[in-house]
This record gives C-alpha cells, structure tokens and sequence, in this order.
C-alpha cells in the first residue's frame, strides 16, 4: 500500500515536470504578456524578430536580390541611422524595419506617435513608419532616384495591427508576398541592383561608429529634442504655425525640416 502511494507520488511528479517542460517549449517564441519586458529582454526580443526576418529575405542571389540586415551608417551631418533591412530586387530598394511587439498597435500613418497596448498598461512609440521615411530621406542623398524606394514595417506574431492605418505595415506571414508581388512594376535592372546594392555596402562599411555609439545617439537626440535644439543639425527649434496648425520647426528651414509636435 505504501509503495504504491510513493508511485503515484513520483507519477504525479513527473507528470507536472513534463508538462512545464512542454508548456515552455511551446511559449518558447512566443511574449510573456504578464509585464513589461526589462531593456536586456526587449533587446533579445527585437534580435528575434530580425533574425527571423532575415532568414525570409535570405541571401543574394546575383542579378536577383540583395539583402544587407542592420544596415548602420551615417548622413551627411554625422547622424547615425540604423535600418533593420534592406531588400534590393527587381521592384525597387525596399527599407524594412521589423517590430516585434505583443499586444494591439494602434496608428495612423500619418501620426507622429502609436500606441501599443501590453496587457494593462499603454505604451507611446515613434510611428515606424515615419522613422522609416527619414532613413529613405537620407538614403536618397545617396541614391538620387526616390521613386525606387519601399517603406515597409513588417511585425510578427504577436502582435494585433488591425488598429493599424496604413499601407506600409504588414504581419511577417504577409511579408515574402509583398516582397515579390509580381503584380509589382519592375523598376530595377540587374545592373541598377548590383549599382545601388554597392552604394549601400560601402556606406555601411565607411560607417565609423558601432550599434552601442547608435543607440547612445538616440538618447543624445532625445534630450536634445527635449531641449528644443535639433537633432539633425544642431539649429534652434522655433514655433511656427502652419496648415495643421503650431509646431516647433528647425531655424534652418529648408535646408533641414525636422519638426517637432506640440503635445
Ligand atoms: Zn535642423
């Protein structure tokens, strides 16, 4: 009778330990909603996510496609500006920056911030597609012909974008289609690829500061933001009034137009 009280004691043992070994392995890629994630977890995270995203874009495939993932240089200022992606092929250069949220994604495209929902709490974040309009603004100091370039914001999984108003963002499951969507104008001969995929390779090469100097540049812009001194060039932000209505503006409009919200 003892014995096999110590047995079922050991089943029932084994039974929970299996079953939290399966519970992990199928959450493995998956967010823990329950809280905020720490910098460190955010940052593996997003790794994910572009790893993930890399192995769609895969490799290149001369006169086809060129990929370069975390493309890091720096614009004629000295700004440093880090794209997650970047697609050469037929159809155009296409800047991809990947997400890897839980949660609802509110955002209109033309908003300057979003909101992400995570549990019960409310998150603010700059709208990525709007980051993503900069870096082609300052890759067309590089590549003259803008008509060529892709905005495209691809999140995954976990992430509901059904709040989400615009034509540039997608779900990772929609991504290889979009990408080779031949309903798409051919803009690009293997030659303009091999061109604009060199260009890109040597600005990243000739790139002189690395991932953590670039994030220290965003919190140094930031506080400069904060400050009211532009980011970009270094100029006072001014108030001006315009059709939407007031907002602060770079004093060497138009040479530099960085704008900052009133909120
Ligand atoms: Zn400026």
């Amino acid at each position: 009778m003892q014995l096999s009280f110590l047995y079922f004691v050991i089943v029932i043992i084994v039974a929970i330990f299996v079953g939290v070994l399966l519970s992990r392995g199928k959450n493995k890629n998956r967010h823990d909603y329950s809280e905020r994630p720490s910098e460190a977890k955010k940052k593996a995270i997003g790794e994910r996510g572009e790893q993930f995203v890399s192995n769609i874009l895969g490799k290149n495939i001369d006169g086809k496609q060129y990929v370069i993932n975390n493309l890091l240089f720096e614009d004629k200022y000295g700004n440093s500006c880090q794209i997650d992606h970047v697609l050469i092929n037929q159809y155009g250069i296409w800047i991809i920056e990947t997400k890897n949220f839980a949660g609802k994604i509110i955002g209109k495209e033309n908003a300057r911030e979003w909101l992400h929902y995570l549990g019960n709490e409310k998150f603010e974040f700059y709208n990525p597609v709007m980051q993503n309009a900069t870096h082609i603004d300052r890759l067309t100091n590089y590549i003259k012909k803008k008509s060529v370039f892709h905005n495209i914001v691809v999140f995954m999984y976990d992430a509901d974008i059904s709040g989400v108003r615009s034509d540039h963002v997608c779900g990772v499951t929609k991504l290889r289609k979009i990408l080779s969507d031949s309903s798409n104008k051919s803009l690009l001969s293997p030659k303009e690829m091999e061109k604009y995929y060199s260009i890109l390779m040597s600005l990243k090469q000739s790139c002189s500061i690395d991932l953590d100097e670039h994030i220290e540049n965003i919190k140094s812009a930031q506080y400069k933001i904060q400050n009211n001194i532009c980011p970009r060039c270094g100029g006072k932000l001014v108030l001006r009034k315009g059709n939407y209505g007031k907002f602060y503006g770079c004093e060497n409009y138009p040479k530099c137009k960085f704008t900052k919200e009133i909120k």
